[in-house]
C-alpha cells in the first residue's frame, strides 16, 4: 500500500480493495516501526487519523468521495491544527495547542484527507539542515548519516521513507524544494499568495509559501488542488480562479523553451551534481523542449539579501513570543523585563536568536537605509533579471542545490557556508515566484534535484514538465533501501 501514488490509493479506495482505516493504519505501523529513527514528527496524530478515516470510508461507502477522500499526509508542524500541538519546531511553542485550524488544514480535512501527524522542522522554518529543531534532528532515509535538508525537513524524510504518501510544507527562503532534492522527492513552491498564509506560523511574512511535497509531480498537482485557492482571511491571497493542476500534466512540451542561466552552471555547484544534472536537462530537450543560454546577472546577491529581509521580518514576526501574548514563560519572573528577557532567552534556541539579533539591528535607525533598504532596492533588481528572462524563455532549469546531501553536523556551526547552500532557491522567494524540485538521479547513491523555474502563476506547466520528465525517468520511483 505504502508504494503506491495518490492515483492508485485513490483507485483502490473506490474500489473497495481496502478501506481508508485498514490505508491509515498500515501508514501508522510504518510511523511507529521507522519514525523514531528518522525523528521525522513531532506528534503522531492516531485518533485523529483514525477518526478521520472513518468518515472518509463513510463518504466512500455512500459515494460522496472526492479525489483525495481517505488519503493520508502529514502536516509540517508549523500548520496550527486545532486541539493539537503546533511547535513549529520550538521550546517558546512546545505547550502550544493551537485553538483554529490554518486554511490549508482545513482544507486538507474538507477533502476528506486523513492527518497522521505533525512533522519535524527546523526551529520556526530557519535552516536548511533541520537541525536546528527543539526537537533534534531528522535523519535522511537515503543515508541516514546526512540531513534531510531543512525546514521541512520531517515532511520530505517521512514521505521518502513511506510513512505517508504525500505531505504539507513551507518555503521561505529553499524549504520544500531543498529537502525534496535531499530525499529524492517532487515538491513545490507556488507563486506567492496561491496558497493561503492563514494559520501558518510567520517567519518572513513576504516570502513565506505553504506547497506540497510527494513522490511525482501528479501527486503534488493532486494535492495542490486542495491547497490553493483565495482566502479571505489572508491579505496577500492572490484572488486567483482555482485551476485543476492535473489537466495539463500530459501536455506534450514540444517547444517549450528553457533557460540555462550561466549563473547556474558555474563556480559552487558540485561537478558530479552538475554532470548528472546535464542528462536530465538532455532528457528535456529530448522530450521537444528548446535549450537557451541566459543570464540572471544579479544571483550572486541572492544569499546575502534574503539574509538582511528574512532576518528582519523575523525579529518583527516573533517579537509576540514574549511570555505573556504567546510562547513558553519562565519561571518565577522578577519583573517584567525579566519575564521577557529570560523567557526569550530560554525559548528560542540559537539560529533563531542569531536572525532576531541580524534583523533587529538590520533594522535599527541608525542601520536601517544601509541594510534593509539596500536590500529591498537588490531585491527588485533580483526580480527584474527573472521578469527580463522570462521574456526570452518559458521556463528556467538549474540545480536546486549545489551539492547532495551532506553530513549531520558538518556545516551546523558555520552559518555562511550553511546558508550558502540556498544559493540557488532564495532569489525565488525573493521573486515571488512558483518553482519545483524534481529528483534527477543520484551521486553517490544521494539524490539530487532539478529545479525548475516558472513565470508567476505557471505553477501547471511546472507541474507538467515535472509531469513529462517523470514519464521517461524513473528517479522519483526509487525507495530508499533501508525503508521498502
Ligand atoms: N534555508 C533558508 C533559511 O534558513 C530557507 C528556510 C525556509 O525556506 N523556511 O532561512
Amino acid at each position: 500500500m505504502h508504494n503506491k501514488t495518490l492515483t492508485e490509493l485513490r483507485k483502490a479506495l473506490h474500489q473497495r480493495e481496502y478501506s481508508s482505516v485498514e490505508l491509515t493504519r498500515h501508514f501508522l505501523e510504518r510511523i511507529e516501526r521507522y519514525g523514531i529513527q528518522l525523528n521525522s514528527f513531532i506528534t503522531v496524530t492516531t485518533d485523529i487519523a483514525l477518526a478521520q478515516a472513518q468518515i472518509a470510508d463513510k463518504c466512500l461507502q455512500s459515494g460522496n468521495a472526492g479525489p483525495l477522500t481517505g488519503i493520508p499526509l502529514t502536516h509540517k508542524d508549523i500548520f496550527c491544527t486545532n486541539g493539537v500541538k503546533t511547535s513549529c519546531g520550538s521550546k517558546m511553542l512546545d505547550n502550544f495547542i493551537a485553538p483554529y485550524n490554518a486554511t490549508v488544514v482545513e482544507k486538507c480535512q474538507a477533502a476528506g484527507m486523513v492527518m497522521l501527524g505533525k512533522t519535524n522542522m527546523d526551529e520556526f522554518a530557519m535552516g536548511s539542515s533541520n537541525e536546528t529543531s527543539f526537537y533534534g534532528p531528522v535523519k535522511n532515509p537515503w543515508d541516514t548519516q546526512t540531513v534531510p535538508g531543512g525546514s521541512s525537513g520531517g515532511s520530505t524524510a517521512s514521505v521518502a521513507a513511506h510513512l505517508t504518501p504525500v505531505a504539507t510544507g513551507t518555503d521561505t527562503g529553499g524549504s520544500i524544494r531543498q529537502p525534496a532534492a535531499f530525499c529524492g522527492l517532487t515538491g513545490l513552491k507556488p507563486t506567492y499568495g496561491l496558497v493561503s498564509r492563514y494559520g501558518m506560523i510567520a517567519f518572513a511574512s513576504s516570502l513565506d509559501q505553504g506547497g506540497p511535497i510527494g513522490h511525482s509531480a501528479e501527486d503534488i498537482a493532486l494535492l495542490l488542488n486542495v491547497m490553493a485557492g483565495f482566502d479571505k482571511r489572508d491579505s496577500t491571497s492572490l484572488e486567483h480562479p482555482q485551476e485543476n493542476y492535473t489537466t495539463h500534466l500530459n501536455d506534450s512540451i514540444k517547444g517549450l523553451k528553457i533557460g540555462l542561466p550561466k549563473e547556474y552552471f558555474g563556480e559552487g555547484l558540485d561537478a558530479q551534481v552538475g554532470k548528472q544534472l546535464d542528462v536530465a536537462i538532455k532528457e528535456l530537450e529530448n522530450a521537444g523542449a528548446t535549450l537557451h543560454d541566459i543570464q540572471l546577472p544579479h544571483t550572486y546577491l541572492a544569499v546575502p539579501t534574503y539574509y538582511i529581509i528574512a532576518p528582519a521580518e523575523c525579529s518583527s514576526n516573533l517579537s509576540r513570543f514574549d511570555g505573556v501574548r504567546f510562547g513558553h514563560r519562565c519561571d518565577n519572573p522578577q519583573d517584567l523585563m525579566d519575564l521577557y528577557k529570560r523567557s526569550r532567552a530560554e525559548g528560542f534556541g540559537a539560529e533563531v536568536k542569531r536572525r532576531i539579533m541580524i534583523g533587529t539591528y538590520a533594522l535599527s535607525a541608525g542601520y536601517y537605509d544601509a541594510y534593509y533598504l539596500k536590500a529591498q532596492q537588490i531585491r527588485r533588481l533580483i526580480s527584474n533579471d527573472f521578469t527580463e528572462a522570462f521574456k526570452q524563455v518559458d521556463m528556467i532549469a538549474g540545480p536546486t542545490t549545489p551539492t547532495t546531501a551532506f553530513k549531520m553536523g558538518e556545516k551546523i556551526d558555520d552559518p555562511v557556508t550553511m546558508y550558502l547552500n540556498d544559493i540557488y532557491t532564495n532569489a525565488i522567494n525573493l521573486a515571488g515566484l512558483p518553482a519545483l524540485s524534481v529528483p534527477a538521479g543520484f551521486v553517490n547513491q544521494h539524490p539530487i534535484g532539478l529545479h525548475l523555474i516558472g513565470n508567476y502563476l505557471k505553477e501547471s506547466r511546472l507541474l507538467n514538465v515535472a509531469h513529462q520528465y517523470q514519464q521517461c525517468t524513473d528517479w522519483h520511483k526509487a525507495t530508499p533501501p533501508n525503508f521498502v
